[in-house]
């Protein structure tokens, strides 16, 4: 028995069928005994919309509003995903991150987290319910929404992990692990069962786009394992940790991160 954070990004909650099979899953890992935070981010595209319903008001709106209207996506997604989890019988509760009280600074549409409530989630867990939380949001000390720039909802799940004291922080995506190149342009690009905070850093600050590099770093500091794998598919996907004793026979480069660029 575990405690995990499991985040689903945008296209694992991009339809209510999706969400659907998010919750079967999430179901599953309950069965098993495990205590489980579920992560969500906004419905594939919504962010997108929003802003640009924004842009259609005016140019440069406030980010202060901004951040009231971008965290909407996610507030959808939580309580969709409840209903689901409810409906297959999965007792669950949804929280936006100012419910939570994820507490950050005042830098709206890029805020940095400073402090975490773990109580509320606790009392969930140990009455045996799903607890599904936000992704993207916190609330300052002002009580204003605010927002952990674009990609944010990884930041999210690793710092209820770390505040959790997780097992393991499981980044549910549309690929199934981290490649040693992008599999889209090179053939032979091979999955990574184990790759160190700093070379994920790297391989991100290089061009990949699996995780937000912030929440990597932020797994780095407070010693979360961090696992990369398929919504869709089965599998191990890869396994982000510290340096492990067998590093000395492992190749010293693990990956090169492409910009993707179009092949005509
Ligand atoms: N919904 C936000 C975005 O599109 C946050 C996230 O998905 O991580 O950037
Ligand atoms: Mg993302």
């Amino acid at each position: 028995m575990a405690l995990l954070v499991q985040k689903f990004g945008g296209t694992s909650v991009g339809t209510t069928e999706r969400i659907e099979a998010v919750a079967e899953k999430v179901c599953r890992f309950r069965k098993e005994g495990h205590d489980v935070v579920v992560v969500v981010s906004a419905m594939s595209g919504e962010t997108n919309r929003l802003i640009g319903l924004a842009n259609d008001i005016m140019e440069e709106p406030t980010p202060r509003e901004m951040d009231v209207l971008v965290s909407t996506g996610e507030q959808v997604t939580i309580a969709l995903l409840s209903m689901a989890l409810q409906k297959r019988g999965c007792d669950a509760r949804s929280y936006t991150g100012a419910q939570v009280r994820i507490l950050t600074d005042s830098s709206h549409t890029k805020a940095r987290i400073k402090q975490i409530d773990e109580q509320r989630m606790r009392e969930d867990l140990n009455a045996g319910r799903v607890v599904v939380v936000a992704g993207f949001q916190g609330i300052d000390e002002n009580g204003s929404i605010t927002t952990l720039g674009r990609g944010g909802s990884d930041t999210t799940a690793v710092a209820l992990a770390a505040a959790l004291k997780a097992d393991e922080c499981q980044i549910y995506t549309d690929v199934d692990g981290v490649y040693t190149t992008d599999p889209r342009v090179v053939d032979s690009a091979r999955r990574l069962e184990r790759i160190t905070f700093e070379e994920m850093i790297e391989m991100a600050s290089l061009g990949s786009k699996i995780l937000q590099i912030r929440s990597v770093e932020f797994a780095g500091k407070y010693n979360v394992p961090l696992r990369v794998l398929s919504s869709f598919e089965e599998g191990e996907g890869t396994l982000i940790t510290l340096e492990d004793e067998n590093a000395m026979e492992q190749p010293v480069v693990s990956g090169i991160a492409l910009t993707v660029m179009k092949r005509n």
